[in-house]
């Protein structure tokens, strides 16, 4: 039973934790976050995430109130806490309360656990469609708490019947609001944007292990490249990969997960698996 919430390092039955009003996250929309999971008890890839967080705070001129050793142990001590094998966790670092309603102060942590995320096996097996728009991410290095573009855009994607949005810019693609974004070419190679997006540590271990099998170029795919593209996908903390089969009235490659596609998937469970056996 997920029972606690972490603020500050304190441990606070979850109905009760709050946050002033003041802090810089309602007023202005300031601050970063991450997310990651929790399996057999363990935040999977945890360091990987750690970094991001350091580095998001560092790209947005954000202080950590803690070292990273006090955020580590923060995370950890609420899992034990919860006692949950699987979950999900979000670490929340906001602005602080600002005095004068602009400049941030010292930085609010908000550790949050909750149940662990489930798609439905159909979104895997029958892969999912896009909606694309013109948009690239300010600040696409940090993980920002600020989704207003996405969020903007739901009931769009939810008339269009797509999982997600996918950005786009002068005809360059660059990720999805909340996913990386891959394709699979013509000619069986890998691409995959390199800059101008929020770096996944899904997307950096995937290629790792896809680059002992795979050829791969960190180039933005273009929009035209979809229409020849015989795989796409996307991936992420929460869904690993998910094969995506149409954007918008593109249908990619025969509009079913493609071989490449279901390899990956099985080479990222193996990786998650191998992090976990570790020590
Ligand atoms: C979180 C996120 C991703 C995926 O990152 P993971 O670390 O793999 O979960 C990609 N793009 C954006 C904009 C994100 O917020």
């Amino acid at each position: 039973m997920i029972k606690y919430y972490s603020i500050n390092g304190e441990l606070v039955p979850k109905e009760q934790a709050s946050l002033g009003i003041t802090d810089l996250a309602i007023q202005r929309g300031y601050g970063l976050f991450d997310y990651f999971v929790v399996k057999r008890g363990r935040p999977v890839f945890f360091e990987d995430y750690l970094d991001r967080v350091e580095r998001s705070a560092k790209w947005l001129h954000l202080a950590l109130p803690v070292t990273r050793e006090e955020l580590k142990q923060q995370v950890l001590q609420l899992i034990r806490a919860n006692g949950e094998q699987e979950a999900g966790i979000k670490v929340i670092l906001t602005g602080g309360y600002a005095t004068d309603g602009y400049s941030p102060e010292k930085s609010n942590i908000v550790i949050l656990e909750m149940p662990p995320p489930k798609y439905p096996v159909s979104k895997f097996e029958q892969g999912v469609k896009l909606m694309s728009y013109e948009h690239h991410r300010t600040f696409p290095s940090a993980k920002s708490i600020n989704y207003i573009v996405g969020i903007y855009l739901l009931p769009q994607q939810q008339a269009a019947g797509a999982e997600d949005v996918l950005f786009h810019f002068n005809g360059e693609i660059y990720e999805t609001t909340r996913a990386n974004f891959f394709i699979v070419t013509e000619d069986g190679i890998i691409v995959t944007a390199g800059d101008g997006i929020l770096h996944g540590i899904t997307r950096k271990r995937l290629l790792e292990v896809a680059k002992q099998h795979y050829t791969i170029e960190e180039r933005k795919p273009t929009l035209e490249e979809l229409k020849t593209a015989k795989e796409a996908f996307i991936s992420s903390s929460t869904r690993l990969l998910m094969s995506v089969i149409q954007v918008d009235d593109v249908i990619i490659g025969d509009g079913v997960p493609g071989p490449i596609t279901k390899h990956l998937l099985e080479l990222m469970k193996a990786e998650v698996e191998r992090y976990l056996e570790e020590k």
